[in-house]
């Protein structure tokens, strides 16, 4: 791909039209959302869905979400059961994926060839009338070269895909920090987690009045073979990670600051007490909260990231924190799994 200049664009009306006749002409446009950018195309338009894979260098076996306005254009995309109007009716617009049984509509390209489509209608207010003005479903992964960390400004869109793209809409920091919750409801009487969000499994469960399963991680070599990992490679175990290697920590303990290597970046759930102006010192959350952690998680990783540190050591969140602790908790497990790896059979974060 050759060389293109990236532009921020400030959400005008102005700008907005344009970036819709942008997408309607099967181009792409980074958005934002309430969990993490997106990079969009028309969903209908199979070669505009191509162009997504190739700026993130994502493989073609990793399916889409595509992004909706409701509930009723999401019926022109998936066979729509009660079950899934009542999840839609109870969490839409927000941060829950489904993934239905689709409909022809649904390009092969977008699903990488399933039977299944993923599908959210998101909260943020410039993804609503983007979605509004382009009068599409619009397919939006992370806006993020592939198995790196998802970004959360327009700065950490430019900084993965500065040149492979044209338009990022600014939107600010995104409020929530961390992808969707990804149900899968293809049968709607066996609900499973595919990947944890700040909806939790029990939310769920309350609504649907049945057990919700949690799908289990699947490492690289189940994903190549097993029957999970060809539903949802999104459930890789090596995902989200940094360049840096990340160790990851339940508690700072004597033991674990003494393996640390010299020039190690820690980050702290919470603020320590005795934090000065340290340099490599980072944390999550001034108080403990866990929505201010999974808002500033993906931000703290890549200033992590940039220090020109040997390994980061990051403490996990505390569990009974409830959802967004557990989603924080699934990608640093899966952003740490990459230093376990040899090295030769471990891909660089752009692969
Ligand atoms: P993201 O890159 O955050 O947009 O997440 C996309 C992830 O959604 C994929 O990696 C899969 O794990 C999941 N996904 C998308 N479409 C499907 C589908 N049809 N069936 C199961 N999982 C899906
Ligand atoms: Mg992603």
């Amino acid at each position: 791909m050759n060389k293109i200049t990236t532009s921020i664009l400030r959400p005008t009306r102005t700008n907005l039209r344009r970036l819709a006749a942008v997408l309607r002409r099967g181009e792409l446009v980074a958005i934002p959302t309430e969990t993490v950018y997106g990079l969009a195309a028309n969903a209908l338009d199979a070669q505009a869905c191509q162009k997504i894979f190739r700026a993130k260098r994502r493989p073609a076996n990793d399916p889409l979400i595509v992004h909706v306005l409701n509930i009723d254009q999401a019926a022109t995309l998936a066979e729509i059961s009660p079950a899934a109007i009542k999840l839609a009716k109870r969490f839409w617009p927000g941060p829950l994926t489904l993934v239905l049984p689709r409909k022809s509509s649904v390009p092969d390209v977008v699903t990488s060839g399933r039977d299944s489509v993923a599908i959210r209608s998101p909260l943020h207010p410039l993804a609503r009338r983007i979605l509004g003005l382009t009068g599409r479903p619009l397919a939006a992964p992370s806006a993020n070269p592939f198995g790196y960390i998802s970004p959360t400004t327009p700065a950490h869109v430019r900084a993965g895909l500065g040149g492979r793209i044209r338009y990022i809409l600014d939107g600010g920091p995104c409020a929530v920090g961390v992808e969707s919750t990804i149900l899968d409801l293809r049968d709607s009487t066996k609900p499973r987690i595919l990947r944890p969000g700040a909806i939790s499994r029990q939310e769920i469960s309350r609504v649907l009045r049945c057990p919700v399963a949690l799908g289990q991680r699947v490492s690289p070599m189940v994903a190549k073979h097993g029957e999970a990992g060809a539903l949802a490679p999104g459930l890789l175990e090596q995902h989200y990670s940094p360049k840096t290697p990340l160790v990851l920590v339940r508690r700072w303990t004597a033991g674990v600051i003494r393996r640390a290597p010299r020039n190690c970046a820690f980050i702290h759930f919470k603020k320590p007490a005795s934090a000065g102006r340290v340099r490599n010192v980072f944390w999550l959350t001034r108080k403990g909260d866990a929505r201010e952690a999974a808002r500033n998680l993906y931000a703290v990783l890549r200033k992590a990231d940039k220090g020109r540190c040997s390994q980061i050591c990051i403490e996990s969140a505390p569990s009974a924190l409830g959802a967004l602790a557990a989603a924080i908790n699934d990608r640093l497990t899966r952003a740490a799994t990459k230093r376990q790896a040899p090295a030769h059979s471990s891909p660089g974060p752009e692969g």
